[in-house]
């Protein structure tokens, strides 16, 4: 892939004279200039609300926002543009979906799942959960006594952040709907949508979601994508100015698809910025950055299992997983780990991710956590393992 380094002004910034090694892009990625440059511009050239104005300024950011719709969709593959619902992030997608289901409904969800994948669910019924096979796999088997007729959604990541597995999306639909087609698919892509191409509709699921931050765009805008059908049956989600057709004193008719979820005055910065994002990323291409996202996963997972008292959690191979590691370092707290190395200006994770579940599950109470993206190079991981062996010294 091209070196991309130079549209990341960040990683010009140095910090007591040493250069930024930005290792914590599952959290949240580093931003190019052209979409700082493209939120600004919203700023300084056409700020107006949307929908709302009758004159040209309103007009343009009307179309600029509407223009990354159609960008996002055609990224993840959607039918129409109006399947893009513009939310806060990820978790709040989620909570959309979640906050139509009943007290009854029967919610199967994976052991891995971030807590933004898990606790919502979790608020409505006991949930079934899915655990893990070898190597932090899913066994595909398990799922046949998992779902039943009764099964009313799959909440499943398509990327796991903690162990880097990637689930056979497509193939765990299709299983889920021949043994019970009415069971809806929700698919948390926030760690797929920014390093993988995705198509929502060759996956076969109902609900995809995903956030800006970490593909790139903006924070506070995520998406929700889900089937035209299922998003007309499904109630709005917030109420007020923006997502009614009509209102009268006593009844409201709501805004067709997608505004019937967008109430109030959204993101509009953030929204075009991600839009700037998608831009990017196709420029890129997504078979390069999952290319390099691969080549950088193995380098890593190669550099690390050279320190001794490293444990890596997750496939083997980085063909199987994304560009994130958690590993253990015998002896030494996760949250030392982070601390020592950031004295180096090395940032990596340090705790449960959010994913408490899968940490009880793996009988450990912390990880350390690198991550990586289209900037990440094998000099970030050098680094990385440098500072490793130099905290085993100081803890020796
Ligand atoms: N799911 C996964 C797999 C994640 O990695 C994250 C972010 N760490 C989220 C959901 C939540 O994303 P957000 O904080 O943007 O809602």
């Amino acid at each position: 892939m091209i070196d991309v380094r130079r549209d990341f002004p960040q990683l010009r910034r140095r910090i007591k004279g040493k250069p930024l090694v930005y290792l914590d892009s599952a959290a949240t990625s580093l931003k190019p200039r052209q979409v700082i440059k493209k939120e600004q511009e919203y700023y300084t050239r056409y700020c107006a609300n949307v929908f709302r104005g009758i004159y040209r300024t309103s007009e343009e950011a009307t179309e600029e926002f509407e223009n990354a719709r159609t960008k996002v969709a055609a990224f993840i593959g959607a039918k129409e543009s109006s399947e893009v619902i513009f939310t806060r992030n990820t978790s709040e997608s989620i909570n959309l979906v979640a906050s139509s289901m009943k007290k009854t409904d029967e919610v199967v969800v994976t052991i891995m799942e971030h807590h933004s994948n898990f606790v919502p669910w979790q608020q409505l019924a006991k949930l079934k959960v899915w655990k893990l096979g070898e190597d932090g796999r899913l066994d595909i088997g398990e799922l046949e006594t998992l779902i039943t007729r009764k099964t009313r959604l799959l909440a499943i990541t398509a990327v796991s952040n903690v162990l880097g597995t990637i689930s056979p999306i497509r193939h765990i639909c299709r299983i889920v709907k021949k043994i019970n087609p009415n069971c809806l698919v929700l698919v948390d892509a926030a760690q797929a949508a920014p390093h993988m191409k995705i198509n929502v509709q060759d996956w076969g699921v109902d609900f995809v979601a995903f956030s800006s931050h970490k593909m790139l765009g903006p924070t506070g805008v995520g998406v929700l994508w889900g089937r035209r059908e299922l998003l007309e049956q499904l109630p709005p989600y917030q109420y007020g100015g923006e997502m009614i057709k009509e209102v009268h004193v006593d009844r409201t008719i709501f805004a067709d698809l997608p505004h019937k979820f967008e109430a109030g005055t959204p993101h509009i910065a953030g929204v075009i910025g991600l839009g700037a994002a998608v831009d990017y990323l196709q420029f890129l291409g997504m078979g390069a950055v999952r290319k390099h996202e691969i080549e950088i996963t193995d380098y890593a997972l190669n550099a690390l299992k050279s320190v001794k008292g490293v444990t890596m959690y997750g496939p083997p191979h980085s063909k199987d997983r994304g560009g994130v590691i958690a590993f253990t370092l015998k002896g030494i707290h996760a949250h030392d780990i982070a601390q020592l190395l950031d004295e180096d200006n090395v940032c990596i994770r340090a705790g449960h991710h959010c994913a408490m579940p899968l940490h009880e599950y793996l009988k450990i109470p912390a990880t350390a956590r690198a991550s990586f993206y289209v900037y990440t190079t094998r000099q970030d991981i050098d680094a990385l393992v440098i500072g490793l062996e130099k905290i085993k010294k100081i803890f020796q």
